[in-house]
């Protein structure tokens, strides 16, 4: 058996084009949803994100503005900025890419975001809103992705086992919640760096997704025939087998290909889903700041 791939790369093309028509929507009352992005230090792969991010706002017609801060920049100067863009009418969405500078707060800094212009997801209040099974808010762009991919599948995941690896604020944990909402119904299990037997509470799950960080980890024997299994983890590694020396790696083992039914690629799979729906979020935000 060989798994379907889930071609993410194409599925947030089609949600950009479906965005371009809101955004237009919103230029007929001269809105222009604007997102700024702000950038703290000298991470490589921050830097490539960030890009990333900024070219999918061009495609679309969203306004980015990327705020550069050295790294020896202090917390008040982050929390300031932030204060001077939740007053800024012009701006709708405010993105701090991580990771910061070790010494720095990161949940004081998303805390400090207007909940409104949160398009990563991560203030409180949004966070939340999810515990308390509203969907309809800004929803952590990875786990919203992913929600997007699964419908992609066509599977009905009422009474279906899944797993998620990883218990992070940004991904697993917010990932969780939404797989066990009214309405997606999944019975959830949660396996983290203290848990035992991974591969057996895998292998009896019907979905599983991998956000550890740790590359190959998820092997072909952990996975269920015909599961569904979503590759978060990007990790670079070393392979003399590729011109440039290294390249990107997920949590999932390329063997899996042969078990699962359905699997993600890394790269083209969950990274460009989300992309697509921090966009979605800061049209989302735009268009309720200017109602
Ligand atoms: P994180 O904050 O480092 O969290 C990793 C989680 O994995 C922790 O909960 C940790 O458990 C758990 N873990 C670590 N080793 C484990 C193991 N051997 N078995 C079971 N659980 C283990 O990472 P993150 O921010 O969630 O990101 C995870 C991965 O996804 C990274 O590779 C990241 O680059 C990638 N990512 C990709 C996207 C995308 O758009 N494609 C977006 C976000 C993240 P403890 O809590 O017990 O320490």
């Amino acid at each position: 058996m060989s798994a379907t791939i889930i071609d993410g790369r194409a599925v947030s093309l089609q949600i950009e084009d479906e965005l371009k028509v809101r955004i237009d929507a919103l230029g007929q009352s001269g809105v222009r949803p604007h997102l700024v992005v702000v950038l703290v230090g000298d991470d490589a792969a921050s830097h490539v994100y960030v890009r990333n991010k900024q070219r999918a706002c061009e495609r679309t017609g969203v306004i980015s503005t990327r705020m550069d801060l050295p790294s020896s920049s202090t917390q008040q100067e982050v929390l300031d900025i932030i204060s001077d863009l939740n007053n800024d009418e012009s701006v709708h969405g405010i993105l701090v890419q991580s990771p910061l500078p070790p010494r720095m707060d990161e949940l004081q800094i998303a805390d400090a975001i207007d909940p409104r212009k949160d398009v990563d997801g991560f203030h409180p209040t949004n966070l939340g809103r999810l515990v308390q099974g509203d969907t309809d808010g800004m929803l952590p762009c990875t786990p919203a992705g992913i929600m997007r991919l699964l419908e992609e599948t066509g599977a009905n995941l009422t009474g279906s086992k899944a797993v998620v690896l990883g218990r992070s604020r940004i991904v697993g944990m917010p990932m969780a919640l939404l797989l066990a909402q009214k309405g997606i119904d999944a019975t959830v299990t949660i396996v983290h760096s203290r848990s035992e037997e991974h591969s057996l509470l895998c292998r009896d799950s019907d979905l599983l997704v991998a956000a550890i960080g740790r590359p190959g980890t998820v092997k072909s024997e952990w996975v269920k025939p015909g599961a569904i299994v979503i590759d978060v983890g990007v990790s670079r590694i070393e392979d003399g087998s590729v011109p440039s020396g290294s390249r990107l790696a997920g949590d999932v083992d390329p063997s899996v290909s042969e078990v699962a039914g359905w699997l993600t690629p890394v790269p083209g799979g969950v990274g460009p889903m989300t992309i697509a729906m921090l966009l979605t979020n800061t049209v989302r935000a735009a268009e309720n700041l200017s109602t």
